[in-house]
C-alpha cells in the first residue's frame, strides 16, 4: 500500500478468534477430544444429533472460558444461556450448533497490546462465548465427499474484539497476545496451523477524520499469523481501490488466496436472522457464583508480560532474553527451575542458562519438532552444566560438547565429565609442556609470528586445544602462550 493512500484512508479492523479448548471430553457429551483418533470414532448419540438425546455442559469448558474472561478484564455474566444457531451443512448432523447469542458469558473486556515500537494500545473485547465445533467434510477421496464427526461437539470459545485496530500490525500484535494468554492459561494449545486457533478478520476503511466506519468485509479461515497480516493488508488495498474509483464496498465474506496474496469474494454475508437463533431448550442456564469466579481467578498464573518484566528485574536478563524465554510458559518454567537449582547464584550463571536455552535447547526443539517437555531434559542438569563452567571444571567448549547427551539422559553432567575424563587442564606446568611441543613442531609459523604475523596466535592456541582434546583452560593457555612466543623475540 502506498503511503499516500494511507495518509488519506484509515483502516479499521476487528477480529473474531475461535480457540479450541483443551478439555479431555467434548462440550456437551463424554466423547473424547483426541485429535488422532480414527474417523467417527469419538462419537455418541448426543454429538451425532440423534433425536431424544440430551446434552450436558462440560464443567471444564465453563472453567476455561471464565479463566479467559478474567484474564482479558471481562465482566462475567452471573446468568447466561445457550442458543441454537440453525443452518444446514453435511458436517452438522443436528442441523444447528449450540452457541451463545444475546447473553455471552464474558463481555466488555479489554487487552493491553504491546506494539513493535514498545508503545501500548488498548483493544476492547466485545464478548467471549462458548460454542461447539462442527464436523469435517473430507473432499480429497476422488469423487466422494466423506464426513468425519470426531470434531462435532468439540468445545470452542469465540473471542470477538471491538473494531479498535488500525493496522495489520496491530491485528498481529493482538493475535499474538491472545495466543500467549490462552497458552499460559493452559486452555488451548494456540496452534494456528493445526486449527486450534482460528481467526476471521473484519476490515473496513474510511477517510481519515471521518467519524462513521466504512462498510466492512470479513476475511475467513486464515491459517497462520502471517496470513492474517497479509490478508488484512491486501483487503485494505482492495477496499481503498474501490473507494478511489467511487465504487461501493459490498458486505461480503472474503477468502484469502495464500499463493497470490489476495482476497476474493466467497459469498454475500448472511445476517444473524438467517440463523434463526433461539434459546437452547435442552440446556439449563449457566449460573456463575462470585465464589466460583474467585476460585477460577486463583488458578490464573502470572501472564507473559508480567513474567517477562520480572525476569528482567529479578535475573538481570536483557529484555530480549526475557521476551524469548517467556514466549512459551513451559520454557519460562524450565528457565526458572534451572535457575533455582544453580549452585552459583550469580547473574552470570543465570545469563549462561538463558544463552543455553535460547541457543542449544531451542535449536534442538526445532530440529526435533518437540516442545521443551518432550525433550526430556532435566532443568537441574542444565544448571549443573553451567556450574561446572563457572567453577572452571570444564570449558565452555566442553560444555557445548556434552549438552547433546543430556536430553533423555539419566547421567548427570558431572558423571559424564568424570566418565569421559573431560576435566579441564589448569595445571600450568603440564600446559607449558604442551605449548613448547606445539611451538617446536611449528618452527616456520614461529618465525612468521615473530616477523610480525601476530594473527598466528590463534593458530598456536588452537593446536594446544587440539592436543588436549579441548580440555585445556583457554585463559591459562592464552597467557602462557603469549609469554612463550614473545620470550625470545
Ligand atoms: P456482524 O453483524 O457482521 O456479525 P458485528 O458487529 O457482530 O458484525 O462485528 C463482528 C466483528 O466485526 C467484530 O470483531 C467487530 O469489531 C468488527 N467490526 C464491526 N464493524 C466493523 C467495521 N466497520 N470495520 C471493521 N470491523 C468491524
Ligand atoms: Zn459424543
Ligand atoms: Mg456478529
Amino acid at each position: 500500500m502506498t503511503p499516500e493512500f494511507l495518509e488519506k484512508y484509515e483502516p479499521v479492523i476487528g477480529l473474531e478468534v475461535h480457540a479450541q479448548m483443551l478439555t479431555a471430553t467434548k462440550a456437551f457429551c463424554g466423547c473424547s477430544t483426541e485429535f488422532n483418533s480414527p474417523p467417527n470414532h469419538n462419537t455418541c448419540p448426543i454429538c451425532l444429533g440423534h433425536p431424544g438425546t440430551l446434552p450436558a455442559l462440560n464443567e471444564n469448558l465453563l472453567r476455561f472460558i471464565v479463566r479467559m474472561g478474567l484474564a482479558t478484564n471481562c465482566k462475567i455474566r452471573p446468568r447466561s444461556i445457550f442458543a441454537r444457531k440453525n443452518y444446514f451443512y453435511p458436517d452438522l448432523p443436528k442441523g444447528y450448533q449450540i452457541s451463545q447469542y444475546e447473553t455471552p458469558i464474558c463481555h466488555n473486556g479489554f487487552l493491553e497490546v504491546e506494539l513493535k515500537d514498545g508503545t501500548m494500545k488498548r483493544i476492547g473485547i466485545t464478548r467471549i462465548h462458548m460454542e461447539e465445533d462442527a464436523g469435517k467434510s473430507i473432499h480429497d477421496f476422488g469423487a466422494e465427499t466423506l464426513v468425519d464427526l470426531n470434531r462435532a461437539g468439540v468445545p470452542l470459545i469465540e473471542i470477538v474484539s471491538e473494531p479498535d485496530m488500525r493496522s495489520s500490525a496491530e491485528a498481529y500484535a493482538y493475535l499474538t497476545a491472545i495466543k500467549s494468554i490462552v497458552t499460559y492459561l493452559g486452555i488451548c494449545d494456540g496452534n494456528m496451523e493445526e486449527g486450534s486457533l482460528r481467526c476471521d478478520a473484519n476490515v473496513s476503511v474510511r477517510l481519515r477524520g471521518a467519524e462513521k466506519f466504512g462498510q466492512k468485509t470479513e476475511v475467513k479461515n486464515l491459517n497462520s499469523f502471517r496470513n492474517v497480516q497479509r490478508a488484512i493488508e491486501s483487503e485494505i488495498e482492495r477496499q481503498i481501490g474501490l473507494v478511489e474509483l467511487g465504487r461501493p464496498v459490498i458486505h461480503q465474506t472474503m477468502q484469502f488466496d495464500d499463493n497470490k496474496g489476495v482476497t476474493r469474494p466467497m459469498r454475500t454475508k448472511e445476517e444473524a436472522h438467517d440463523y434463526r437463533y433461539f434459546p437452547e431448550p435442552d440446556l439449563l442456564p449457566v449460573i456463575v457464583s462470585p465464589d466460583y469466579i474467585e476460585e477460577v481467578r486463583s488458578e490464573i498464573p502470572e501472564l507473559q508480560r508480567i513474567r517477562r518484566d520480572r525476569f528482567v528485574a529479578d535475573y538481570k536478563l536483557p529484555k530480549y532474553d526475557a521476551d524469548v524465554l517467556t514466549a512459551e510458559k513451559s520454557v519460562a518454567d524450565f528457565f526458572e527451575e534451572s535457575v533455582q537449582s544453580l549452585a552459583s547464584k550469580s547473574d552470570e550463571s543465570r545469563k549462561a542458562i538463558s544463552n543455553f536455552i535460547m541457543g542449544d535447547v531451542m535449536r534442538l526443539m526445532s530440529e526435533r519438532k518437540e516442545n521443551i517437555l518432550q525433550l526430556k531434559l532435566q532443568p537441574h542438569y542444565l544448571s549443573e552444566l553451567v556450574d561446572l563452567i563457572q567453577d572452571k571444571t570444564i570449558s565452555n567448549k566442553i560444555a557445548k560438547d556434552i549438552f547433546p547427551d543430556l536430553p533423555g539422559s539419566t547421567e548427570s553432567p558431572k558423571q559424564i565429565v568424570e566418565r569421559r575424563g573431560l576435566v579441564q587442564v589448569t595445571d600450568a606446568d603440564a600446559l607449558r609442556k604442551t605449548i613448547l611441543e606445539v611451538i617446536a613442531a611449528n618452527q616456520d609459523n614461529l618465525t612468521k609470528y615473530r616477523a610480525g604475523k601476530t594473527n598466528l596466535f590463534g593458530f598456536f592456541v588452537g593446536q594446544v586445544m587440539k592436543a588436549t582434546q579441548g580440555k585445556a583452560n583457554p585463559e591459562i593457555v592464552n597467557e602462557l602462550m603469549k609469554a612463550e612466543l614473545e620470550s625470545h623475540a
